[in-house]
């Protein structure tokens, strides 16, 4: 996600200055957990109906009792315990999972249903390397609002709403709980196959890409393949047009209501040339940015983004390239973004930045930095004159946050500054090598802090894990500051 008060970049001329040599991306991954999606949005925006068959894969090494599932899109409730909202909603939303079969089976077993969580009880325990199919009939309601999930002005945003596999590890399901600070989110690289049904009036971006579109009466529907993806979404808007581009052999889609869209599809092409080059090759067929009503600035899904429709251009531009950079960071390589938001997040903002020194525009990065400083100089010195025990730690988990400001200047401004530390002391070559071996070891997967450190410093040649812990701590930063 892109906080919404980002500092305000100016747009400039992108110059290329990169090398040519393109890490290839990597190959996919085996045992991969398989979604079926059968998605019809009604008429007023309101409501859909989802039946959902996933095939989950036991990759551990221990047999499993329940199949474990987030219901994110019950955050959306009135009564919701952990919400996804800021203020009271005119229209609340939600998620009812009306029957479940295993197997193809009717489940006659009582699941354990508990708002945000799903648990499908297995008849018998699932063994290692054993598969079984989950089908789940639901009914979602789509509140009123301009966040991940919501219809807003003639748009819906459809995102973290479907029953998502919770992710098995360590002998057990990661259940973390939904917060409105920062990207609760977790899950793994999957297949998916989709039919979504929608009014003909509405035009649907999604990841992955286009197998066919049929029209019956004034309903059509997509049938769309996303193959690697750890999550899917989609948007679905009225009179919403879209320019393209091409980038090697991605075809780069911006989708937009009203004005057309040129300096925006220019710098989504500039973003995705300059990290593709940076750290691998881009994997997917497509890769879509749309615009819309969208309350934080941005918000990245693998294959399309979130950008919010009422910036000004000069920060869209940054919402653009902190958005395609996680394409990357999240994205294809997953990561603790709960436990450890900063090994995405805070790599993300630097790399926002770092574009434009790899551009060419070197005062810009430098001044940008800078601002970067006095931004978080300003929020510590007040902080500690409040407490003096401050915890400003940038290794927190989200729940460790109090407000998306505080997450704000932490993770994103502090965080950057500390990869931007890592890059001085490492150097370019270094650095570059550092983030090309990361994506080698870990896109598809999952990679720990640990798995971090470890395929960085490999690329690196040297211990990154000894530069950047530092900077977590509270007495010791990156830049010239008494505390
Ligand atoms: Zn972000």
């Amino acid at each position: 996600m892109k906080k919404a008060f980002v500092v305000i970049f100016l747009l400039f001329f992108v110059v290329f200055s990169m090398s040519a040599c393109t890490e290839k991306a990597p190959e996919t991954i085996e045992n991969k957990n398989f979604y079926k999606l059968n998605l019809v949005l009604n008429e007023e925006l309101s409501s859909m109906s989802l039946y959902e068959e996933v095939t989950f894969y036991n990759n551990s090494e221990v047999e499993i009792n329940e199949i474990v599932f987030h219901l994110y899109a019950n955050a959306y409730r009135k009564e919701a315990i952990k919400v996804a909202y800021f203020d009271a909603l005119t229209r609340y939303g939600g998620i009812s999972i009306n029957s479940v079969t295993l197997d193809g089976v009717q489940c006659e077993t009582p699941n354990i249903y508990n708002e945000q969580i799903l648990k499908v009880k297995c008849l018998t325990p699932l063994k290692p390397q054993e598969k079984i199919t989950i089908g789940l009939d639901c009914s979602i309601d789509i509140p009123r609002a301009n966040l991940r999930f919501g219809e807003w002005e003639d748009n819906v945003n459809l995102a973290n709403f479907y029953p998502i596999l919770a992710v098995f590890e360590n002998g057990a399901w990661r259940e973390d709980a939904y917060t409105y600070i920062g990207d609760p989110f977790y899950s793994e690289t999957s297949d998916y196959e989709i039919a979504f049904t929608l009014p003909t009036e509405y035009t649907l971006a999604h990841s992955g890409v286009e197998m066919s579109k049929n029209q019956e009466k004034d309903v059509h529907t997509y049938n769309i393949s996303c193959k690697n993806m750890r999550d899917v979404a989609f948007v679905a808007g009225k009179d919403m047009r879209y320019v393209t581009s091409v980038y090697k052999d991605t075809t780069i889609k911006y989708y937009y209501q009203g004005e057309k869209s040129v300096e925006e599809i220019a710098i989504a092409t500039s973003a995705m040339a300059t990290f593709s080059e940076l750290v691998g090759e881009y994997p997917y067929e497509v890769y879509s940015l749309v615009e819309t009503p969208f309350v934080f600035g941005g918000m990245e899904y693998p294959s399309l983004v979130f950008i919010a429709d009422d910036v000004d251009i000069q920060e869209k531009e940054t919402v653009i390239i902190h958005e395609t950079a996680h394409q990357w960071f999240a994205m294809l390589i997953g990561s603790d973004s709960i436990n450890a938001p900063w090994q995405d997040e805070s790599l993300v903002s630097f790399l926002t930045n770092y574009y434009y020194e790899l551009n060419g525009a070197h005062d810009k990065f430098e001044s940008n930095n800078a601002l970067l400083t006095k931004s978080f100089d300003n929020f510590i010195k007040l902080k500690y004159a409040e407490n003096p025990d401050y915890d400003k730690n940038i290794n927190s988990t989200l729940y460790k946050f109090n407000t998306n400001y505080e997450y704000s200047q932490v993770v994103y401004n502090k965080g950057a500054l500390m990869f931007n530390k890592l890059y001085e002391v490492i150097g370019k070559k270094r650095f570059q090598k550092a983030l090309a071996n990361y994506y080698r070891s870990y896109a598809y997967k999952i990679a720990s802090v640990d798995d971090f450190y470890a395929s960085m410093s490999k690329g690196a040649g040297l211990d990154v894990k000894g530069i950047i812990e530092p900077y977590f701590a509270n007495k010791i930063v990156a830049w010239n500051m008494e505390v």
